[in-house]
């Protein structure tokens, strides 16, 4: 399985990703999760984009695309991957295309997790993420049975800098700007599906059925 998620920030990406990847075994890539793993590290890349992340930017183009570049000929994705944040512009989707021409691979489908903005503004407000494992969590609608501490690995939870409201505000807007126009990108290429992600709770199997795997 090759798959891309892509949708708003709150959409669901990174709780799918995890259901998705446990059942198929495939490489899970977030550009979210290396670019946050690098910012804990001190990386130089790290550094580079912490100020992006912060404010709800997105990091440069050309920092993403080296990122993703080595990141999909690593030998755990020879078995399949799903790409879970990445593409989210025109340039990037470009980038990939051209990538996987390179390296001979093709794509089951671009899912698109489809959320309105008050959804996506309720449920980022209320996450939570773990500081050792990085299971997410909402207060709301997913909490743990320990509270603020992790009920997998016993670690602190914490909001993420940019799950502030005026912060979610700002990726919204830059996801309306700059990635709600690779729907049309992959509309045209015929590799893109549509998939209500309001309630979470199927969203795996509607996958599996578009990519034929069911
Ligand atoms: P995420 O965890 O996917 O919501 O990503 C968190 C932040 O990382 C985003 O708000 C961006 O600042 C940055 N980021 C993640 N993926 C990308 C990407 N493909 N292109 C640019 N910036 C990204």
């Amino acid at each position: 399985m090759r798959i891309i998620l892509i949708g708003p920030p709150g959409a669901g990406k990174g709780t799918q990703a995890e259901k998705i990847v446990e059942r198929h075994g495939v490489a899970h890539i977030s550009t979210g999760d290396i670019l946050r793993a690098n910012v804990k590290a001190g990386t130089e890349l790290g550094v580079k984009a912490k100020g992006y992340m912060d404010s709800g930017k997105l990091v440069p183009d050309d920092l993403i695309i080296e990122m993703v570049e080595s990141r999909l000929q690593e030998k755990d994705c020879e078995k399949g991957f799903l790409l879970d944040g990445f593409p989210r512009t025109v340039p990037q989707a470009e980038a990939l295309d051209q990538l996987l021409t390179r390296l001979n691979i093709a794509l089951d489908g671009v899912i698109l997790l489809d959320v309105d903005d008050e959804t996506v503004v309720n449920r980022l407000s209320g996450r939570r993420m773990c500081r050792g494992c990085g299971k997410i969590f909402n207060v709301s609608y997913k909490p743990s049975s320990k509270g603020d501490i992790c009920d997998s690995c016993d670690g602190q939870l914490y909001q993420r800098d940019d799950d502030h409201e005026s912060v979610i505000r700002n990726r919204l807007e830059v996801y309306h700007e700059q990635t709600a126009p690779l729907v049309t990108y992959y509309l045209a290429r015929e590799q893109l599906f549509k998939v209500d992600a309001v309630k979470g709770d199927d969203v795996p199997d509607k996958i599996d059925a578009i990519v034929g795997r069911s």
